[in-house]
């Protein structure tokens, strides 16, 4: 048996946000430039519409992220400070209601209530916020922080379809966008993947499915309500 694996869930959370902020940077940029482009806008709008998209996007990402991870936070707080008032009250029922936890975990009674004691002794809110809520300093996430990764990995996967429009013009254009972006979601993937250690085919597949669909509703309805000139 191999005893030097690496654990890796504590990895997800930062991947989690950089990879869905990059993915929906590249797929919502793309598609809405490939949407416009089929619907034969004149071409030095292009590069305007995908900047917009970058900076509503981002802005969008970031207060999302935002409200997310604090309202998290307030809810763990309050939970927090409800568990210590528990604890002041009433600090024999917490000692058994720790020991009940160990209990099911697979401790002895007597072994359960001396363990519950010695931690309590020790770090009475700590053991049972660990515990009994479950909450690590892992799962506490920073607002500001993953709002700023959000936004910061959005605009990186937004610059690739936006950056192909400075690039590339006439008819090759919208291949172009669709193969950067389907080429870049698939490395995306896998990278993450990797680094999750989940399986490569599944992720890339994934992202390879959905970001196909994206922009092909998005051409369907460009060419539906082309600009007629
Ligand atoms: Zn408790």
């Amino acid at each position: 048996m191999d005893y030097n694996h690496e654990h890796k869930a504590g990895r997800i959370g930062w991947i989690r946000a950089v990879v869905l902020g990059a993915n929906d940077g590249i797929v919502s940029t793309a598609s809405l430039i490939v949407g416009i482009a089929a619907s034969q806008v004149a071409p030095e709008h292009l590069f305007i519409v995908g900047l917009a998209a970058l900076v509503a996007g981002a802005m969008s990402m970031a207060a999302g992220e935002f409200v997310s991870v604090s309202s998290q936070t307030d809810i763990e707080h309050a939970e927090i400070s409800l568990e210590q008032k528990h604890i002041d009250r009433n600090w024999v029922a917490e000692e058994k209601e720790l020991a009940n936890i160990y209990v099911e975990r697979g401790l002895e009674g007597d072994l359960a209530m001396q363990v519950a004691k010695q931690l309590m002794a020790k770090d009475a809110i700590g053991s049972h916020v660990r515990d009994e809520l479950g909450i690590t300093e892992q799962s506490q996430g920073n607002p500001f922080q993953a709002a700023l990764f959000s936004a910061l990995s959005f605009t990186a996967g937004a610059l690739l379809p936006l950056l192909t429009v400075l690039v590339v013009n006439g008819p090759l254009l919208i291949p172009s966008i669709v193969i950067v972006s389907l080429l870049s979601l698939v490395l995306l993937g896998s990278v993450s993947a990797k680094i999750g250690g989940a399986s490569i085919l599944k992720g890339s597949l994934r992202v390879l499915i959905w970001g196909s669909l994206a922009m092909a509703v998005s051409i369907a309805v460009g060419n539906i309500f082309q600009v007629s000139g």
